[in-house]
């Protein structure tokens, strides 16, 4: 499947780094830089640069995991740029999960004001959802502090990266998989659930099924509304408990986890504002993935770390609730209800 338009060229299909050769050439850059970590870089760069036949590519590597996502790193490699003599008319692909996607967009976004950027995701949580939609930041001050909305020429999906990816990291996208389902389409929920051992087993075509149905919605979501300002929003499903749960863990519970835990929240308190009566279908999905349902951090740490995050306004918290699974709202809850509806892990 070739998606096009103003999120740049999508191309997800089996075997879709095949069409990494033509699509460089149509840009036919002045350089080409990949940027990567030292875990993609050892076991993806050479397989894919050196055998398709682009030779001349450099490679630039930072460290894996978020404190690759820093000032530090995009400082280096705009220094790189400089040197290495890069233009306005050169490309940077990144080549990695979420950290790379994000450090290398804002880089490309800010070097002489852009220059050629394309996406090529390796983790399934890049591959499903931040690789899509032109969103890039780095870590200062606080998490995504600073950034761009920048799309990429072109965005290559290839899920036979995920068969190198640890389990943990498979998870951690297997929550946002699961967020579409119940943000946007009641029936691929229900195939989620469904077909939920095969996925486990990283079975190719389901695999294969599932992302390219995920990617398709982002796209929706997205063109819809490229700055986040109204439909975007829903994406944000069981983010605002997440991220709270995120950094009240120092970052231990990892992203796809914590929104595991914030969807399974956010659906009880819908429960009670929206009517919303599937809380078990969702539970038991995410639990026979193997996701978490609940923390032991306390719901009075968590309700306090939202109403400090940006999404909170006196005293009342923003949050997206569904209806109904495939349908949600976006609705103020009052702060007490939220505390009313959670404590006690009720
Ligand atoms: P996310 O997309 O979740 O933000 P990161 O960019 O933090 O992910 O990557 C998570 C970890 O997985 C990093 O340690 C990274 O090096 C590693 N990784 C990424 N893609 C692959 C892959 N295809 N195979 C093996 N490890 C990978
Ligand atoms: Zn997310």
């Amino acid at each position: 499947m070739i998606l096009e338009g103003k999120i740049g060229r999508i191309i997800v299909e089996e075997n879709a780094i095949q069409h990494l050769k033509e699509e460089v050439k149509r840009l036919n850059p002045s350089k080409v830089c990949v940027v990567t970590d030292k875990n993609v870089g050892k076991i993806w760069f050479e397989n894919i640069f050196k055998e398709i036949g682009l030779k001349e590519v450099e490679k630039f590597e930072i460290d894996a995991g978020e404190k690759g996502k820093s000032l530090n790193t995009a400082s280096r490699l705009w220094k790189k740029l400089i040197e290495g003599k890069y233009t306005r008319k050169s490309l940077i692909i990144a080549l990695g999960g979420g950290v790379v996607g994000d450090v290398t967009g804002f880089v490309a976004s800010t070097f002489m004001r852009g220059t050629y950027f394309a996406q090529i995701p390796t983790t399934l949580l890049a591959q499903v959802d931040s690789s899509i939609g032109g969103k890039n930041g780095i870590n200062f001050h606080g998490k995504n502090m600073i950034g761009t909305f920048y799309q990429p020429s072109f965005t290559i999906v290839d899920t036979k990266f995920i068969e190198t990816l640890p389990e943990n990291e498979f998870l951690n996208g297997i929550a946002e998989i699961i967020k579409y389902g119940i943000i946007f389409d009641r029936k691929f929920f229900y195939f989620i659930k469904e077909n939920i051992e095969t996925l486990k087993k990283k079975e190719s075509d389901i695999l294969q099924k599932i992302v390219e149905k995920c990617v398709e919605m982002k796209v929706e979501i997205v063109v819809k509304d490229e700055r986040e300002e109204g439909l975007r929003r829903i994406l944000n499903f069981g983010h605002t408990f997440g991220h709270a749960i995120e950094k009240l863990s120092n970052y231990r519970i990892k992203h796809g986890f914590a929104v595991s835990i914030g969807m399974v929240m956010a659906c009880k308190v819908a429960e009670k504002v929206t009517g919303f009566k599937q809380v078990n279908d969702v539970k038991e999905l995410l639990e026979k993935t193997g996701l978490p349902t609940s923390t032991k951090i306390h719901i009075d740490k968590i309700v306090e770390e939202m109403v400090r995050d940006k999404k909170a306004w006196y005293g009342k918290i923003v949050l997206i609730l569904p209806q109904e699974i495939g349908k949600v709202t976006i609705q103020e809850v009052e702060k007490d209800e939220v505390l009313n509806t959670l404590k006690d892990g009720a």
